[in-house]
């Protein structure tokens, strides 16, 4: 009695325990020993590496189970057999997948290749995982995958199996599975490597850099030793994660401040939730602090303080270095006022928001597409592309501030934030707050230095 595993799924949380070199390991064992390892709950499965060391008989002993021994007699008369499984790779054909499945199937080929259901297997992507159950002579008995093709679709399971002398293929749809996951990361060269490092994924590592956008110019503020936490979702099937969802909690802790924000999705508001911090203010009408767009693609010139960057000059404007065609974004809701050529501006765009504020962007290479005078625009929204047109000595950013049409400096005004979370919405929200502060505490059980920013 000799079952073989390859390339058995412990699911990745677990594989991260153990490290890659686990991928190809063999594991012998009884029919039962296998069924805790491979579909058992995650606390049981880093078990198997040690059990799996022993022979068999030892195992047998040391449970000294009465029942076990009539078990593994009742099952050495039953045909072997052989799991294993496979990621779809690069240039896949059928045949390669199912002789790398260990499946030596003439039969289960061609019905594969002629059936509608089972024909799904033809079309997987690289990088999805098929298992297949076979006997010792390669006949498969059983072949599984999961197919999520699109977001918009729903993940459905495939199912093969033998069935006298031939197969059915059943389609099914398949669980998703929320989970929450909490990850702390620290700035050592730049914002990106600390969420690679981290393993955070690049959706989630943007809207780290959006909820904290009017707080922190991610391309000039970052320090090293910088740090953030982040509670956000995920979604996953039989035990592979499928996609990212929302950045439910972060904090940041930028050149000795600290910001918190959390997402909150007030019962009844059109505006479809939004982030607050941990006071319940809304951080909806702060503008960014910088309207260059900060991507994984832009960041390759963060950390570097530019002689330019980032501050108010005589001229009344801040100036922001970064390549020609560097997206520019709205850094507030608002109406385009101006969109053409003006003198020493170059190309420039004149943007007005609540309370007689209003912003200016100069020296643009183009505008991006649909910008006209009367034209709405959101937060964040990319309006053009960084230029040197104008009086400009090189490709950067004129960014003006305006109150009542007087140019002020961003950097100190004080702007009136929207209307603060108020009796049952506050009363909710400090609820979701607070344990999302408990979660960041025992995150960084340490957070000396460190003054909480208001803003
Ligand atoms: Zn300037």
């Amino acid at each position: 009695m000799l079952t073989t595993v390859k390339n058995l799924n412990l699911g990745s949380s677990i594989k991260q325990l153990f490290g890659s070199s686990r991928k190809t390991r063999i594991i012998y064992g009884s029919a039962i020993f296998l069924a805790v390892c491979a579909f058992g709950a995650a606390g049981v499965a880093p078990m198997a590496p040690d059990a799996a060391d022993l022979p068999v008989k030892s195992i047998t002993e040391e449970l000294s189970v009465p029942t076990l021994s009539d078990q593994i007699a009742r099952l050495q008369s039953e045909e072997q057999l052989y799991l294993r499984e496979e990621k779809v790779r690069p240039g896949d054909t059928l045949a390669t997948l199912l002789s790398r499945l260990g499946v030596s199937d003439e039969a289960a080929a061609s019905f594969i290749k002629s059936d509608r259901v089972a024909y799904n297997i033809l079309k997987l992507k690289a990088g999805r995982r098929v298992q297949a159950q076979t006997d010792k002579d390669g006949q498969l008995q059983r072949l599984t995958t999961t197919l999520t093709d699109g977001n918009n679709q729903p993940a459905r399971n495939i199912v093969i199996a033998r069935e006298g002398n031939g197969f059915t293929a059943t389609e099914t749809s398949a669980r998703v599975e929320r989970r929450i996951e909490m990850r702390t990361a620290e700035i050592r060269s730049s914002l990106f490597a600390a969420t690679d490092a981290s393993q955070i994924p690049d959706s989630i590592a943007s809207q780290i850099v959006d909820m904290f956008a009017t707080n922190i110019d991610f391309a000039s503020d970052l320090r090293r030793g910088d740090r953030f936490n982040v509670v956000y979702e995920t979604f996953w099937q039989n035990g592979e994660m499928i996609r990212s969802g929302r950045v439910l909690a972060g904090e940041f802790y930028n050149n000795g401040n600290k910001y918190q924000s959390v997402w909150f999705d007030e019962p009844g508001s059109k505006q479809g939730g939004g982030y607050y911090t941990f006071d319940g203010k809304s951080l909806k009408k702060a503008f960014l602090k910088s309207p260059i767009e900060f991507t994984r693609v832009s960041s390759g010139f963060s950390m570097r303080v530019h002689p330019i960057s980032g501050k108010w000059k005589q001229h009344q404007g801040v100036d922001f270095a970064a390549p020609t065609g560097t997206p520019i974004r709205a850094s507030g809701d608002g109406v385009i006022d101006f969109v053409g050529t003006q003198g020493g501006y170059g190309n420039v765009i004149v943007i007005k928001h609540w309370n007689n504020y209003s912003t200016a962007y100069a020296h643009m290479s183009r505008f991006a597409a649909g910008m006209r005078k009367g034209a709405k625009v959101n937060q964040g929204e990319v309006i053009g592309y960084v230029g040197s047109t104008g009086w400009s000595t090189g490709p950067h950013l004129h960014y003006e501030f305006r109150v009542n049409n007087q140019p002020r400096d961003p950097m100190t005004i004080q702007i009136p934030s929207a209307q603060p979370l108020a009796g049952a919405d506050l009363q909710r929200f400090r609820v979701v707050a607070n344990e999302m502060k408990h979660r960041f505490a025992l995150l960084s059980p340490q957070d000396n230095g460190f003054k909480l920013a208001s803003k």
